[in-house]
């Protein structure tokens, strides 16, 4: 039996990496120069480079010994710190009581309490429906706090309006269940173990950044027998009646055809789909042109001394600002900077071919480097550009018909009875490096066993993502 595995980030290489242990012959096709997907590092200079913060956290303990084992316990923790910029200060997020009562106004407060006593008795009379993400916040948090923070953020974030985000976004990346749930976990935090959501240590690779999860991956497989070839984007998957036959790759310039029993697919499922021979019908097309994406420039400042924040990122909702989250690597692994530089990672969320995503490193840097010292993180003539880098798939966009394009999708797919799909982009969710390997773990389990290990159950819920 030949397994052919369609792209090389975190989900393909679990889905590779437990085939080839079991001994079964996988080719795996990525179409970068690389393994590990958004999770990937690169070296600039004496820099290791993410794509944002790429914190690794899970209850899982399973899944926490499979981590170590992939880097060889070579593994460091880290107490996650991060905070919020907000009307002028830095507030840690989570909050914290002593912090929120001494940095925001007094008069802001009462308001922030006000609306949110108002709103649940409004609710007592009409209930305000679950129906956007705005609304999801509003009824659970009031106007005061939508506004200054969760409102703000996010449709900076998403370049798009509240109103036409999904309420799934919300109850996936909100981690407190309504103000009062705040207020109470602000003055007596949970014990241990029983944080619902901000689960405050996580791991990270003590070398290579947050890539050398892939790289020691893909380097395992190989070693197992498993093919992993990089540079050899899909070009074609042949069908014939309900089975899928052949995957055909594009590499050095020439076609290359792979035999299969079954495939896996970790890519965008648009693209996977659009490749099937004989093609898709009108539907399938109309469904993907519907579901769209939110992409990511990346700009890397340098910095001209030790340390620019104690955080690991900070969210930036306002919109005086460009740049809506930083990130320091320094923090992260004591690897990713030399001892009197540090580098800033400043992202700017957008659409492929708008005014962002056709920045140039000389553009980006100007943007970046102004928001940051209007926050006061660095001083004139002490950073400059480093390096940028674009992520084009970097969010799917829950708009409020997404599940419908979806469904259309995966109702496609499901035709072809030896095709699987997982992952961020095969599945088009919004979830985690710790998700996606548990799915590649368990559609390895699925075909080894011949039993379904419910991959697609993996951050389904409705439960907190961090
Ligand atoms: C800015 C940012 C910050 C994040 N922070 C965190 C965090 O702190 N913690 C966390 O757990 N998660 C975080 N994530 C999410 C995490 O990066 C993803 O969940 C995870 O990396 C997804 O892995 P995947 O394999 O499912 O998808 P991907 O990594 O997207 O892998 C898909 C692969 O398919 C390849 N491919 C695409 N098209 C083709 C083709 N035609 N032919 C061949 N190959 C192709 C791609 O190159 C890629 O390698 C973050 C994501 C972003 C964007």
């Amino acid at each position: 039996m030949h397994v052919v595995v369609l792209g090389a980030g975190l989900a393909g290489l679990a889905t590779a990496y437990e085939l080839s242990r079991a001994g079964m012959a996988v080719t795996l096709i990525e179409k970068e120069d690389y393994a590990g997907g958004m999770a990937t590092s690169w070296k600039k200079g004496p820099y290791w480079l993410d794509h944002g913060p790429h914190r690794f956290h899970s209850r899982d303990k399973q899944l926490i010994e499979h981590l170590y084992e992939v880097l060889d316990n070579e593994v460091v923790t880290r107490e996650r710190m991060s905070r919020i910029y907000m009307q002028g200060k830095f507030f840690h997020y989570p909050l914290k009581a002593q912090n929120v009562l001494a940095n925001m106004p007094k008069g802001l407060l009462f308001k922030a309490g006000w609306d949110y006593l108002t709103i649940r008795v409004r609710q007592w009379f009409k209930k305000i429906p679950d129906d956007n993400f705005e609304n999801w916040v509003l009824k659970r948090f009031g106007r005061t706090l939508y506004e200054i923070f969760f409102g703000t953020y996010t449709s900076k974030a998403w370049k798009m309006p509240c109103t036409e985000i999904s309420a799934d976004w919300a109850s996936q990346r909100i981690s407190q269940a309504n103000l009062w749930d705040t207020v109470k976990k602000t003055l007596m935090p949970p014990r241990d173990g029983e944080v619902r959501s901000l689960v405050s240590e996580f791991w990270y690779p003590a070398h290579g950044g947050i890539g050398q999860i892939g790289r020691k991956y893909a380097e395992k497989i190989e070693r197992m027998g498993g093919v992993v070839h990089l540079e050899a984007p899909l070009e074609r998957i042949e069908l014939e009646g309900n089975l899928a036959k052949r995957v055909i790759y594009r590499k050095n310039g020439r076609e290359h055809v792979l035999e299969c029993d079954e495939i896996v697919n970790t890519i965008p499922l648009s693209r996977a789909l659009e490749a099937f021979q004989p093609g898709i019908s009108p539907d399938v097309h109309a469904a993907i042109a519907n579901l769209r994406y939110s992409a990511i420039v990346f700009v890397y400042v340098e910095v001209d001394k030790p340390s620019v924040s104690p955080d690991h990122w900070v969210y930036l909702p306002e919109k005086h600002l460009t740049i809506h989250r930083i990130s320091e690597f320094k923090n992260f692994s004591d690897d990713a900077a030399p001892g009197d530089k540090t580098v800033v990672c400043c992202e700017i969320t957008c659409r492929v071919g708008d005014e962002h995503w056709n920045l140039d490193l000389e553009q980006g840097a100007k943007i970046a480097i102004r928001d940051l010292e209007t926050l006061g993180l660095v001083e004139p003539g002490t950073a400059r550009g480093l390096d940028l880098a674009k992520l084009r798939y970097a969010y799917p966009v829950y708009d409020l018909t997404y599940k419908e394009n979806l469904e259309v999708l995966k109702r496609a797919a499901k035709r072809v009875s030896n095709f699987q799909t997982t992952g961020r982009q095969g599945l088009y969710r919004y979830n985690n490096m710790d998700h996606s390997i548990a799915m590649g773990r368990r559609i390895a389990k699925t075909i080894l066993k011949g039993a379904d290990a419910r991959a697609d159950e993996v951050a389904a819920g409705q439960e907190y993502f961090g």
